[in-house]
């Protein structure tokens, strides 16, 4: 993966992209407005207590977390990221008050595919994964979370990115 701002396809159906702060409208652009799956990569800085919406309160250490969706409405992967990407005023989605202690790295994209919820316990099956927030964006679905953490920021690389790969249907 390129460093910086580019846009890097690793295979027809996904993509990479890393977010310096100051191009992010920039790199929206080069995201589909297709539907598909999406990770966001987010860190962590200091130990918090986090009000999620309903869920509770929860003590969040710091660390790399990863948090999986899918956008298959109106205004497909990019429609979704421009909100996930903007400051969070009014707090909606529990992604959205997570958001208010964490700052996105990185999303992960692939597109036209329905692999959310493969993806999340995929992810959580990783060395050193786990769960901060039980059903964290798994209200509809039977997922142990839709958020991982780990100890430290994870890359899209390496056997991630492999296993990733592979449950993308027609890879
Ligand atoms: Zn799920």
């Amino acid at each position: 993966m390129r460093k910086g701002a580019d846009l890097a396809y690793h295979w027809a159906t996904m993509c990479v992209l890393t977010l310096p702060i100051d191009r992010r409208d920039r790199e929206l652009e080069s995201i589909p407005s297709a539907p598909g799956t999406y990770v966001l990569i987010l860190r962590v800085e200091a130990s918090v207590r986090l009000q999620i919406g309903r869920l509770g309160r929860f003590d969040v250490p710091p660390g790399g977390y990863a948090y999986v969706g899918s956008a298959f409405g109106s205004g497909g992967l990019r429609g979704r990221l421009r909100h996930h990407l903007a400051p969070v005023r009014r707090p909606h989605w529990h992604i959205d008050w997570f958001r208010t202690a964490a700052s996105v790295c990185e999303v992960w994209v692939a597109e036209g595919a329905a692999v959310e919820h493969a993806w999340a316990g995929h992810l959580l099956e990783q060395p050193g994964a786990f769960a901060p927030i039980p059903r964290f964006g798994a209200s509809d679905c039977g997922c142990a979370t839709h958020l991982i953490g780990f100890p430290q920021p994870i890359q899209y690389a390496g056997v991630i990115a492999d296993s990733m790969a592979a449950h993308i249907p027609g890879r």
